[in-house]
């Protein structure tokens, strides 16, 4: 930790930050500069960061040195983590393609809509039956029903199950029904809900918060993973910025800045991102060019009467196409796609 202190910092309130520093059994080394004074601080950064440092007198900034997450990054697990969904791996050399529509929208619909998903060549399927929407009079989903069709829908298809859980209170029966817990972009620092997918042994796929920093994104990782949970896969899905042509801001830019902070892997959604279908599939590639380990998109067979988020919904000829152009990008990227 380093403890930038004021120009005009005086001798007593040195030696009142250096005294308080002592009592917190860490040792201070004051460095006299021709302009600044600068306290490195040696021992337990975690004990320092509780402090309200920057409310002593004669201080004016401090900077940690260590990150505040420990086992989602790299420093403490420098290989990359590989996550086994069946006989997937995601976050190894092969590109992975998770797909669907936003909703479960029924038994019927939901078998259809994952066979279709496996002929355009996708290897894990999305659907939601608990959907956070934004109007409390939109289309709630289909709750614990929706998750009894997603197993129907596993069983025809032969694919694994993406699913979002929004409740602390349902993670285990969505346990029980998925292969993939998804968090979603409203509940990234929903720290009970993100406790409890800690205790159990599912994968779980954690959104990006629309307002989160990238530290903010780690720290949430770090909650599963301090619980116990080690199978976490990054998800960056659009921020908010000032931007209003498309429903997010697309970032791509923090997928290399995640993989040098941490080994888990990181799949993303082009589809929230953007908020229009149109330019999915150039987000997708974007994406992928970048670096992620695979993508989550949001496909229907008609995208004009899907239950939810159908303006950026792609239909299925698009995602074959996709897929076809994501191969080309995974050689190219010395890669594979499943
Ligand atoms: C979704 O995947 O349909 C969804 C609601 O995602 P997000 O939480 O990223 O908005
Ligand atoms: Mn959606």
């Amino acid at each position: 930790m380093l403890i930038v202190l004021k120009p005009n910092v005086t001798q007593e309130e040195v030696d009142h930050i250096v005294d308080k520093i002592k009592s917190l059994q860490l040792q201070p080394h004051v460095s006299q500069g021709v302009q600044r004074t600068i306290i490195t601080v040696i021992g337990d950064e975690d004990v320092l960061r509780e402090q309200p440092l920057e409310a002593l007198a004669g201080v004016e900034s401090v900077k940690a040195i260590l990150k505040p997450y420990k086992l989602v990054s790299r420093e403490t697990h420098p290989d990359r983590t590989i996550i086994k969904v069946d006989n997937i791996e995601i976050g190894g050399k092969n590109i992975v393609v998770m797909a669907g529509p936003c909703s479960v929208e029924g038994e019927k619909e939901v078998v259809e809509h994952a066979l279709m998903v496996k002929k355009a060549g996708a290897s894990l399927f999305r659907a939601g039956a608990y959907k956070p929407r934004t109007s409390p009079y939109s289309f709630q989903g289909f709750g614990e029903k929706g998750l009894k069709f997603l197993v129907r829908a596993k069983k025809e298809s032969g694919l694994p199950i993406v699913t979002e859980v929004m409740d602390p209170r349902d993670v285990g029966v969505v346990a029980e029904h998925a292969d993939v817990l998804q968090i979603g972009t409203r509940n990234m620092q929903n720290y009970n809900l993100l406790k409890e997918v800690g205790k159990i042994d599912r994968p779980v796929l954690l959104k990006r918060g629309m307002s989160a920093t990238v530290n903010e994104f780690l720290m949430s990782a770090e909650y599963i993973l301090s619980n116990g949970n080690k199978k976490v896969i990054l998800c960056p899905r659009g921020i908010r910025t000032f931007e209003d042509i498309t429903r997010n801001t697309l970032d791509a830019g923090v997928v290399p800045i995640v993989k040098d902070l941490s080994h888990l892997p990181i799949v993303c959604d082009p589809s929230h991102a953007m908020g229009i279908k149109d330019y999915v599939p150039a987000a997708g590639k974007a994406f992928i060019a970048a670096g992620a380990d695979g993508l989550i998109l949001e496909a229907h067979p008609n995208p004009e009467d899907a239950h939810s988020d159908g303006q950026q919904t792609i239909d299925f000829k698009t995602l074959v196409d996709l897929i076809s152009s994501l191969r080309k990008l995974a050689l190219a990227l010395d890669r594979d796609i499943y």
